[in-house]
């Protein structure tokens, strides 16, 4: 385990440094060839309406609509100016991941044959043959009993599992058994396991038989990042990462095919405000540490774009990751504002507001904290290594009636509170940028780990 980890992260670190040396050798950072446009308003509207636009179909994950989006940020990266990662050609980070689709499920439990309507499965097992109760590990989930915290748990701790959730927690039910219908990603097949639901009311298991099947097939994911390279003299600054992010992956199209799932929201916003985030700085030209910037992939079928980045450099190098998701519509605290989740996790929050008071304005706290947002963004794969990692957001999440829902379009925002956002993080993380100041570590320990299953 931990060779694996040295020699990863020394690899890493050389591939960083290697990249910037090489600039630095050539004396001067490369200028390009065109002069690049301040940041403005007119171009983050253009990025966010053809990323949020319905030919590109709510680019799901796996369609070739992502690839199109995935070309336009590439091509919009080019053009600022910015360099690959390595000594890729271009901007596209490309990796395998393993698709999982529940293809069969049968259960008779007690005598009955379960209909199809109260059965759920996350597998990433091909098959599954359990003839008793004593196969697998069973549990019971009462009227009374939190239905989340119990699959929560199993999840963490992987393995085979039969359970039987009460009636009483049938909304609750669909909705897991939507998400696991729609089948699993994984990175690696390293941790196998299983959680077969059925939705009754029996409170004891008399006999079980539960035969079921997945298929399992190599599908590919793209991750777009780019690198402006640090201008520190003595490499010292330039060797440390801001990192500013976004998933530019969203829903697709309800399942009759007939709905687009814009994701204008979610997070066409947050990828515009990362791409013009990335034109603000290089047309500054004065970045002492080295801005990456990332779009990432997948996150709304389980982060699985971060967690691939997250293995592809040294944690440590990352002074902090602005994560943007959702600041399409104004805050509950004014048009023009944004909330930080996990602002108490280090002293991030604390040092960008010293440096938005000249504008007036300041991040707030998470005003949802019972939703969890901290663990519900790309964020938290990086926070989990101990990076500053925290998502900037505008959404009013109590009320807003737009979320993952086919209305996410880009007549539901407010452009003018969006491009006061962008302004203010570009205000707000200048210090990140010339290296004038270093937020605490998150401490990893109280970090929840991510699930094993699904
Ligand atoms: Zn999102």
């Amino acid at each position: 385990m931990i060779i694996k980890n040295n020699l990863k992260k020394s690899r890493l670190t050389l591939a960083l440094l290697a990249g910037i040396t090489l600039l630095a050798a050539c004396g001067e950072q490369p200028t390009p060839a065109v002069k690049i446009a301040k940041m403005n308003s007119i171009q983050v509207v253009k990025d966010i309406t053809y990323l949020a636009s319905d030919n590109l179909k709510g680019r799901a994950s796996f369609s070739p609509e992502i690839d199109q989006a995935a070309d336009y940020i590439n091509q919009r990266f080019t053009e600022i100016g910015l360099i690959p990662l390595d000594t890729n050609k271009d901007f596209k980070q490309t990796f395998k991941v393993t698709s999982i689709m529940p293809s069969s499920l049968t259960v008779t439990l007690n005598g009955n044959a379960i209909e199809v309507a109260q059965l759920g499965m996350a597998s990433t097992i091909a098959t599954l043959a359990w003839n008793s109760a004593e196969d697998v590990n069973t549990h019971i989930i009462g009227e009374t009993d939190n239905m989340r915290a119990a699959l929560g748990k199993m999840n963490n701790e992987g393995g085979e599992h039969f359970v039987i959730i009460h009636s009483a927690h049938a909304k609750t039910f669909a909705g897991y058994q939507g998400y696991f219908k729609r089948g699993l990603t994984k990175l690696s097949l390293k941790h196998q396991g299983a959680i077969v639901m059925v939705l009754a009311d029996d409170s004891e298991i008399t006999s079980l038989v539960v035969n079921a099947a997945t298929s399992i097939t190599e599908k590919t994911l793209t991750n777009i990042v780019a690198i402006l390279p640090g201008k520190d003299k003595n490499l010292d600054k330039a060797k440390e990462v801001v990192l500013y992010s976004s998933h530019y992956d969203h829903l697709g199209l309800s399942a009759d095919g007939k709905e687009v799932f814009n994701g204008a929201d979610d997070d066409a916003s947050g990828t515009s405000a990362v791409i013009n985030l990335a034109q603000h700085y290089a047309s500054q030209g004065t970045n002492k540490r080295t801005l990456m910037f990332s779009a990432f992939t997948a996150e709304e079928i389980g982060g699985f774009g971060s967690k691939y980045f997250s293995q592809q450099l040294n944690p440590d190098d990352v002074v902090a990751m602005i994560n943007i998701e959702m600041i399409g519509k104004p805050s509950k605290f004014g048009a023009g504002t944004m909330w930080m989740t996990g602002m108490e996790r280090s002293n991030l929050g604390e040092l960008l507001n010293a440096s938005l008071q000249e504008k007036n304005t300041e991040v707030y706290k998470d005003p949802y904290p019972e939703q969890g947002l901290f663990y519900r963004s790309d964020n938290a794969t990086l926070a989990r290594l101990g990076v500053p990692a925290h998502s900037f957001s505008s959404t009013q999440l109590d009320k807003d009636q737009h979320y993952h829902q086919s209305s996410d379009d880009i007549n539901s925002l407010d452009l003018d509170s969006m491009y006061e956002v962008i302004e203010s993080l570009s205000v707000a993380t200048q210090g990140l940028v010339d290296g004038s100041i270093t937020p605490t570590r998150i401490d990893v320990s109280t970090v929840r780990a991510s699930g094993k299953i699904y």
